[in-house]
């Protein structure tokens, strides 16, 4: 194993997981305790944060923070300039560098500087969902394949998705930015052939202490996301796995009683 350090100079794009800073791994808590500046994601949870050198800069370059993706050309050139100026950066990014987070636009734009670029893996917010929920994202002979998927679509433009490809009653969906086209999820995975009664779980602030979650199901995601869903991150995981959710709540059943009798939504 390596040691970790940061030669001025570089850049480490470092995973900084779900927002728990105990799920953080060893590597990236050494680089971000190393770092000179850190650019940091608006899911960046801030005890991670908390973590970083008083004498280091941080620098917020996330979209919750008023920016636009569009910037993400601003964001690869303060990544540049950081390193020319001899600095150790720390590149930190929720969940996991690889998992969308584009990070080969920073990867590309550091490489054609002639900077050297690592990456620190971190635990994407799927598996620290699944973990939450105490459930397993694959199932021997039910849930042969996992699927990461992203349902952001740009401005303007429709969400282009193999739904046929997606609607696999042996696979995960573990859907990410996904809590606007909800209803759009919902009716192209039926009309592909997924049952309306496929087991859905929608994930908020995974591992944080607000972390709530929801168990629903297919024909009902559009109702129950816009019922329960706030405006932290949320996930959906769909798909056979979710049954075997212990610690949740259970929005197909609230929404199946009169809303008098209804429980709390949250646990
Ligand atoms: N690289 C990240 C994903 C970035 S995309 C990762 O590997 O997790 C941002 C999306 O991730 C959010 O819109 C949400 O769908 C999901 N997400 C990130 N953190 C989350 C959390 N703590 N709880 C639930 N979903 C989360």
């Amino acid at each position: 194993m390596s040691e970790t350090v940061i030669q001025p100079g570089t850049v480490w794009l470092v995973g900084a997981g779900p927002g728990d800073p105990e799920l953080l791994t060893r590597k990236a808590e050494k680089l971000i305790r190393a770092a000179s500046i850190i650019f940091y994601d608006a899911l960046v949870g801030k005890g991670v944060l908390a973590l970083a050198p008083p004498s280091a800069k941080l620098v917020p370059v996330g979209k919750r923070s008023g920016r636009h993706s569009k910037d993400q050309r601003s964001i690869n050139d303060f990544l540049v300039d950081a390193a020319l100026a001899g600095e150790r950066v720390v590149r930190l990014k929720g969940g996991d560098v690889g998992i969308f987070g584009r990070a080969a636009e920073e990867v590309d734009a550091l490489a054609e500087n002639g900077i050297a670029v690592h990456i620190c893996p971190g635990i994407t917010a799927a598996s620290a969902a699944a973990a939450s929920a105490g459930i397993s994202l694959t199932l021997r002979g039910l849930a042969r394949k996992l699927v990461f998927v992203t349902a952001h679509a740009k401005a303007g433009e429709e969400l282009d998705l193999d739904w046929q490809a997606l609607a696999d009653p042996k696979a995960t969906l573990a859907i990410y930015m996904g809590k606007a086209a909800a209803a759009t999820i919902s009716r192209e995975l039926k009309d592909a052939g997924l049952p309306g009664d496929t087991p859905v779980l929608l994930i908020e602030n995974a591992s944080l202490p607000d972390e709530r979650l929801f168990r629903t199901r297919l024909d009902l995601l559009a109702l129950s996301a816009q019922a329960a869903l706030e405006d932290g991150p949320a996930l959906m995981l769909i798909g056979e796995s979710v049954r075997q959710h212990q610690r949740v709540n259970d929005l197909s059943f609230s929404f199946a009683i009169p809303p008098r009798k209804r429980g709390p939504f949250c646990h």
